[in-house]
């Protein structure tokens, strides 16, 4: 993926990532959950690819995850579009002002983000949930790239998978992470020091990951959520 080196384009950077086919686990497995869908979803046509960020190129928040959800943005190409997890999080988006409504079903739903930009440091849905190290380190570019386009200021990662994966990722981009690496929390914040002298330092915020588990046993709450874009939004100069 040397050929990012020459990518100055959000957009550009998004309809090549849709179109990657580097890890070949990946790919059989995104494109059977295509064919073979769930019953529910019988009728639709599931997007089956690499999914790419979702919001605006002048984010000062990026949110990452870990990797799209099988029968969620593997089925609508949109981050965490189409599951409860991501009705969780655009819920909390839009009670706190980044989000024009607080429901994303499908691209095209009118949904927009502002000042926020969700992403992952795995494209493809993978089995279980469970990128390998390998599949997890061929990915690595995409996000170093779209995180060095974004005037990115404050990162939230939601869960320890992804806040594992992301490290690396920010080193690659520039960033020094401290050693040893600063441990996920929910709640947890880090700063880490600018790939240039003039740039401003990226903060870290974890929270726990919005996915059912969590969710439906209390351990995350929608006030918890809210709690961490809240902050974020301070960090990043959009508080009101
Ligand atoms: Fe490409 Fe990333 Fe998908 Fe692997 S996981 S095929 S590197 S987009």
């Amino acid at each position: 993926m040397s050929a990012l080196d020459d990518l100055h384009d959000l957009g550009v950077l998004d309809r090549q990532v849709s179109e990657c086919r580097a890890c070949p686990r990946l790919v059989a497995w995104r494109e059977e959950v295509a064919r073979v869908k769930r019953a529910a979803f019988a009728d639709e046509t599931y997007w089956g690819r690499p999914v790419p960020g979702f919001g605006p190129p002048d984010a000062p928040i990026a949110i990452v995850g870990l990797a799209p959800a099988a029968h969620g943005a593997n089925r609508t190409g949109r981050m965490f579009t189409g599951d409860r997890s991501g009705d969780v999080l655009y819920a909390a988006l839009h009670a706190v002002g980044l989000a024009s409504q607080p429901t994303s079903t499908h691209i095209g739903d009118g949904l927009e983000l502002y000042g926020v930009r969700i992403t992952a440091p795995v494209r493809c849905a993978p089995p279980a949930n469970k990128p390998t190290p390998q599949e997890r380190d061929n990915c690595r570019p995409w996000l170093a790239k779209e995180l060095s386009l974004l005037p990115v200021r404050v990162i939230v990662v939601l869960g320890a998978f992804g806040w594992q994966a992301l490290l690396p990722v920010l080193s690659a981009a520039g960033w020094s992470v401290p050693t040893p690496r600063p441990r996920f929390g929910h709640g947890a914040q880090v700063t880490l020091a600018a790939p240039r002298q003039q740039d401003r330092p990226l903060h870290l915020l974890g929270c726990y990951h919005v996915s059912q588990q969590n969710t439906f046993t209390g351990k995350l709450t929608p006030a918890m959520v809210e709690a961490v874009l809240t902050r974020a939004k301070d960090l990043a100069g959009l508080g009101g």
